[in-house]
């Protein structure tokens, strides 16, 4: 096992981790930039070094500083968490040179996957279903609107390299497809610097689920159900749940199947996430998947009783998988809430400022996850997530109501949140009844309107 870990991240996924070495009895370091000297990873863990000035491209993301970080304290691993350098083979690769574990898979498998293209041929070629689409990546405008028509109006062109919702455009008809293939080309050569995309058919009323998958470096992968992430915006996600209000028992296991199949095809080390498109007569399609832990993986810890976290340590340091899993069955019910410091009213607009009041929920099979307190800042420069709230109950009813008090009971002043929002979600009769799809919000005007 190893010694000391060194949280290449911020905020609440740097705390989260922080308390899975402690609780492994491993010694951390955090990394800050000027931005978050007050942050409260810097306090919890046993030693700290400051990365950079507050943009992250000169800090969280500065590969030779975080390596130098972890050689000065006596690291030996590194764990990533979601985000910055977390799906960057360049990263897992600089840690090997330096000798430091890094705590995720290899930097091949993060290249493979992160080529969404690339992976979706593999999927396909192991007979992952795929939804209909360019057989790879496609430059020349004349060739892509050709196969646009072939698969049929309205399409999604997607960037290669994408993530976080960036460089997606939708094309309604072939009028306006040149703009949009244009546009996402430029954005994803912005955003990702490569400006390759490929084209999906854009499907109607899809659910977004997800299958949380774990390997070890002795050639055992195993997944771990299901989470459901169809409420979003803008194609990001808001509240995320498991199980599925959608996926039954046969469901479960033929998508988990398809998840293990493709990781044991590459073999997968540590966790990952393989998305799928669920439609509405249970067909589902290979998406992409996220070679790293998830914001939403506290809904399955609660559904499985695992910590996900721990795990990723464990198998990053040779360990086996310690999972037992009978027939995949989980317990309860549990839902995510993301809290956003965003103006819901002014299209989720970040809204930074200092924090003048803060109550946590709390009972029963309430968690949260946060890094913020009275008197704290939230920063300009980073993410804007501020907290998640999860709960958990013996059935999704006890779920829901548990997120009701949880949400109305939790106090944050000083910046706008995206608390008042979520609150209306849930009470939404769609999603109650567990039928909401991605364009839930699209057409749920009224749930953002309102908002304070
Ligand atoms: P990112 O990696 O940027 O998050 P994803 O490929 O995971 O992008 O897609 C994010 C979301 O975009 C999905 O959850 C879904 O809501 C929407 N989406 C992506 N592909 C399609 C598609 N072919 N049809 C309909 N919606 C899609």
């Amino acid at each position: 096992m190893f010694k000391k870990v060194l949280i290449a991240n911020r905020g609440e996924i740097a705390l989260r981790v922080i308390r899975a070495c402690k609780e492994l009895g491993l010694e951390t370091v955090a990394v800050y930039s000027e931005a978050d000297r007050e942050s409260l990873h810097v306090r919890f863990a046993d030693d700290d070094v400051c990365i950079g000035p507050p943009p992250s491209r000169l800090s969280y993301l500065k590969i030779p500083a975080i390596i130098a970080a972890a050689e000065i304290t006596g690291a030996d691993a590194i764990h990533p968490g979601y985000g910055f350098l977390a799906e960057n083979p360049e990263f897992a690769e600089a840690c090997a040179n330096s000798n430091i574990t890094f705590i995720g898979p290899t930097a091949e498998q993060i290249r493979l996957m992160g080529d969404k293209a690339a992976a979706r041929k593999l999927a396909q070629k192991i007979g992952v279903p795929v939804v209909p689409g360019s057989p790879g990546p496609i430059s020349d405008p004349d060739a892509a609107l050709a196969i646009a028509r072939e698969i049929g109006f309205p399409v999604i062109i997607k960037a290669a390299a994408g993530g976080g919702g960036k460089g997606m455009r939708v094309a309604q008809d072939a009028e306006s497809f040149a703009q949009a293939f244009q546009l996402a080309r430029n954005e994803a050569l912005g955003a990702f610097g490569n400006p390759e995309v490929y084209l999906e058919k854009y499907l109607s009323r899809p659910r977004h689920v997800e299958i949380q998958v774990m390997g070890d470096k002795h050639g055992k992968v195993m997944h771990l159900c299901e989470r459901d992430c169809s409420v979003q915006r803008r194609h990001q996600k808001l509240i995320e749940e498991a199980p599925s209000p959608a996926v039954d028992q046969e469901l479960r296991e033929k998508m988990g199947d398809a998840a293990v199949r493709l990781c044991e095809h590459i073999g997968y080390i540590g966790a990952g996430t393989v998305e799928f498109l669920l439609d509405e007569d249970g067909q589902f399609y290979f998406m992409e998947m996220n070679t790293r832990i998830q914001v939403e993986h506290p809904v399955t810890e609660m559904v499985t009783g695992f910590d996900l976290v721990k795990e990723q340590i464990r198998v990053a340091a040779g360990e086996k998988l310690s999972f037992t899993f009978y027939n995949q069955r989980l317990r309860g019910h549990a839902i995510e809430c993301r809290v956003n410091a965003e103006d819901p009213s002014r299209n989720f607009q970040p809204c930074p400022g200092t924090i003048t009041a803060f109550h946590p929920p709390g009972g029963p099979g309430v968690r949260v996850d946060t890094h913020i307190y009275a008197g704290y800042t939230v920063p300009p420069y980073y993410d804007s997530l501020i907290a998640k709230v999860i709960v958990h109950g013996i059935d999704r009813a006890e779920a829901l109501a548990r997120m009701r008090q949880a949400l109305d009971s939790f106090i944050v002043e000083g910046v706008t949140t995206t608390i008042p929002v979520l609150r209306r979600i849930i009470d939404h009769p769609d999603f109650v009844a567990g039928t909401v799809d991605t364009k839930f919000l699209t057409k749920a005007p009224e749930v953002l309107a309102a908002a304070q």
